[in-house]
């Protein structure tokens, strides 16, 4: 018998793919290698939970085992692919070794935590990356029985929604972050200090454009050491200081990657013909937007160049909603330099819109109420991967 299609992961990515495969093809051999526990789940939702007091059962959609009866695919899950071995078309793990047919990479971004975590503290300092994670942080909270004092660090994307929802989830939350203005990379200053304001007056408590000199356990808790600064004391640290693509098979593998992920072509094969990446893990023709609509419309066009029929992905000018309800946001972040942000609005309900040396619209942010520009602005935008 032919070995199976293989996908190594189980997150939107392999899990989009399989289900676009699906509607092709209802029996093809597929296999899904998955080093978490293969529940199907949405990961956007992990920055909602805390607000409603979500267990982790109720995020999770499927079990790994639902999953695999309704897709008709092998599931092997809480199993780690350590080599891929390409003359030979095996993948490796452990000792054991698994024939591929084709195969599908698609093992997502991991946390980038890039100071030292103290042993003694290491059980009150964590990440949020999947449902595993969140699972974790959530077992901490309950255990301590009362509202938590959480120390955030990092207030990009991942940082700003927690901060949000553990604050509206009753607990109080400490934001620390060298920048001076929350979600720096996607809010030009005027629309990151609103954010900034929309945080303090809800009770976050800010220290932006602090560096953190380290952390400390004492007794239960643990000191989070600021720079210029007295300690903060915090009863749980979340850390939210960026993903990188989990590159390391592949590049131990031969195939070609950068930071920016695993380099693919538009039809999301790697250097290796008949290997294929997509999903945060995946540099498409230069461009790792890890987002949802980017994976989304790759695993779309993937499905159909494995049935047979070479598609190439394109993404549109897809805005970024960030879910801070304390003040919506959404940006598109340009894709070139820009030579002038237009701020328009007032107050809390800002837009600015990027643009290029001709004048051209390039991207925007978007705050409050100016929110509802979003469709109208996308219109004007150029898109990510024409
Ligand atoms: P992942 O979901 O990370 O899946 C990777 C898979 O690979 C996992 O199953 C893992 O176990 C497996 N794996 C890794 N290494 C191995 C190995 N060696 N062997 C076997 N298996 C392996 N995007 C939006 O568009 N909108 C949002 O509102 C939004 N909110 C977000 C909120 C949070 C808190 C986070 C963290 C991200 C958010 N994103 C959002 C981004 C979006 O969720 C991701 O782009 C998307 O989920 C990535 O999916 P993926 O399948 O590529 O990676």
């Amino acid at each position: 018998m032919d070995a199976p299609l293989t996908l190594i992961g189980s997150g939107m990515a392999a899990l989009g793919l399989v289900r676009q495969l699906r509607a092709r093809d209802t029996r093809r051999p597929i296999t899904l290698i998955t080093a978490d526990s293969g529940d199907d789940y949405s990961k956007p939702l992990l920055s909602t939970g805390f607000a409603k007091r979500l267990p982790p059962e109720r995020l999770a959609a499927r079990s790994a085992l639902e999953v695999a009866e309704q897709l008709g695919v092998v599931m092997r899950p809480h199993t780690r692919v350590t080599a891929i071995d390409r003359e030979a078309g095996r993948l490796a793990i452990g000792a054991e070794t698994l024939p591929y047919g084709e195969l599908v990479i698609a093992t997502g971004a991991a946390p980038r935590v890039p100071f030292a975590i103290p042993e003694a503290a290491a059980e009150r300092v964590f990440t949020i990356n999947d449902l595993d994670d969140y699972r974790a942080f959530h077992s901490a909270l309950e255990a301590l029985g009362r509202p938590a004092r959480v120390a955030i660090i990092g207030a990009g994307l991942v940082g700003c929604e927690f901060a949000n929802d553990l604050a509206a989830g009753g607990h109080a939350v400490s934001l620390v972050a060298p920048e001076t203005t929350p979600l720096p990379r996607l809010l030009p200053e005027p629309l990151g200090w609103a954010l900034g304001e929309a945080f303090a007056a809800a009770g976050i408590d800010l220290h932006l454009g602090r560096q953190l000199a380290g952390l400390d356990a004492e007794g239960s808790r643990v000191a989070v050491r600021l720079e210029d600064d007295p300690s903060l004391e915090a009863d749980l640290v979340l850390v939210a200081t960026g993903l990188a693509p989990r590159t390391a098979l592949a590049a131990e593998a031969g195939l070609t990657v950068s930071e920016a992920g695993i380099s693919v072509d538009r039809t999301l094969q790697t250097s290796q013909p008949g290997v294929y990446a997509l999903g945060d893990v995946a540099c498409v023709a230069g461009v790792n937007a890890m987002y949802v609509q980017p994976l989304q419309a790759s695993a779309k066009a993937l499905s159909a160049t494995l049935a047979g029929s070479p598609t190439e992905v394109s993404y549109g000018a897809w805005p970024i909603l960030v879910k801070t309800p304390l003040l919506p946001c959404v940006a598109l972040p340009p894709t070139r330099p820009v030579t002038r942000w237009r701020i328009e609005g007032e107050g809390m309900d800002l837009a600015a819109l990027a643009e290029a040396e001709d004048g051209r619209l390039i991207g925007f942010a978007l705050t409050g109420a100016c929110v509802r520009r979003k469709v109208e602005l996308a219109r004007a935008a150029p898109a990510l991967l024409v």
